[in-house]
């Protein structure tokens, strides 16, 4: 039998490429897995908020090594069996043989998963570091597509960078290296964390004009606290707009004044998103439901549940 067709499926178990075919905006939230077990406690109580507000679906980061990507199948999987929620799993190719990605991928169709973020992956330790692929192992995201659909009837989602890839060098490449993954059988794609309308339009015009329809949903992070500022930067190559780096650091003695700075900032960005033919909004969490969900309600999504 192919992975992914088990008799453990559920009910609840919808791929994510059915949910946008209905033809309604997808509004998802991203976790972390948990390092502790402290971590877990806060992780559940983030996911029992999100699931009152009945999500189209909700996606778990695959860390970079060891017990986090335990933790990664573990809340995936309890995702799928305790809650209503439509689980996606991220997986990397970081240090995994096929093998080892073929195991991953069997446990995860052991516990009904169906849906998948396929990723390359950073290098362990430093991000921007030389990426060298596991000797028995796949070089870019497009082979692990290819390998996930392979294994069963899984619904697949990668990656879209609306600033380009931190390690392309020029748009044309980094477009056509992503309409390839999509080619590969990707059934939707999540963007990196932006601040500007205008990179995720240019980005989604560019895959559109190369020919391919495949949904790009993006993604958004409020700020809550000044570190971020420079956190952002690091993490996903973002231009951080100096002007709300400024309003931040006008109250930055004042937490609560950052946090709302943040929250309005991203509720700005997501109406002007949403005046454009976009297929959903995708929220990280950082595993703290309260700032995402303040967002939702501003821009009157809680009224969908
Ligand atoms: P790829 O699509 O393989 O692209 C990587 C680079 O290689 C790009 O520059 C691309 O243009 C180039 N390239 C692609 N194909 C070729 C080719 N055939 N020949 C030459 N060059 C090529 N990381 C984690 O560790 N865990 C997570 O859970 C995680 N979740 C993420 C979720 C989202 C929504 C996003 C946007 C990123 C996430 N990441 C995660 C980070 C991601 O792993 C890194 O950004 C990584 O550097 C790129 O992954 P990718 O899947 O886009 O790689």
């Amino acid at each position: 039998m192919a992975l992914g067709t088990a008799s453990t499926r559920t009910d609840h178990a919808r791929t994510v490429r059915e949910l946008l075919a209905s033809g309604e905006r997808s509004y998802s939230f991203e976790f972390a897995a948990p390092k502790s077990e402290r971590g877990e406690r806060t992780l559940w109580d983030a996911i029992r908020r999100i699931e009152a507000v009945a999500p189209t679906f909700v996606s778990v980061t695959y860390g970079a090594g060891g017990s986090s990507r335990e933790g990664t199948v573990r809340a995936t999987e309890r995702i799928a069996t305790d809650t209503t929620l439509t689980p996606v799993a991220h997986l990397t190719a970081v240090n995994h043989s096929v093998a080892e990605l073929r195991n991953v991928i069997g446990q995860y169709a052991d516990v009904g998963i169906r849906n998948m973020l396929a990723l390359r992956g950073d290098p362990p330790g430093d991000p921007m570091g030389e990426w060298v692929h596991h000797p028995d192992g796949i070089r870019y995201a497009a082979d692990l597509v290819r390998l996930i659909k392979e294994s069963g009837d899984f619904c697949v989602g990668v990656a879209a960078f609306p600033e380009m890839h931190p390690r392309s060098t020029d748009w044309e490449t980094d477009v056509r290296y992503f309409v390839d993954k999509c080619r590969a059988g990707a059934d939707f794609a999540i963007t990196q964390m932006f601040f500007y309308p205008e990179d995720y339009l240019r980005l989604r015009d560019r895959v559109v004009a190369a020919g391919c329809d495949t949904p790009i949903i993006p993604e958004i992070m409020p700020v809550t606290n000044v570190r971020q500022i420079e956190r952002f930067a690091q993490l996903s190559n973002a231009a951080f707009p100096p002007a709300l780096a400024e309003r931040i650091l006008a109250v930055q003695d004042d937490p609560a004044a950052v946090r709302s700075i943040g929250i309005e900032y991203a509720t700005e960005l997501c109406a002007r998103l949403m005046a454009e033919e976009i297929p959903g909004l995708h929220f990280i969490t950082l595993n703290h439901s309260t700032a995402t969900l303040e967002i939702y309600e501003n821009l009157g999504l809680h009224q969908r549940s």
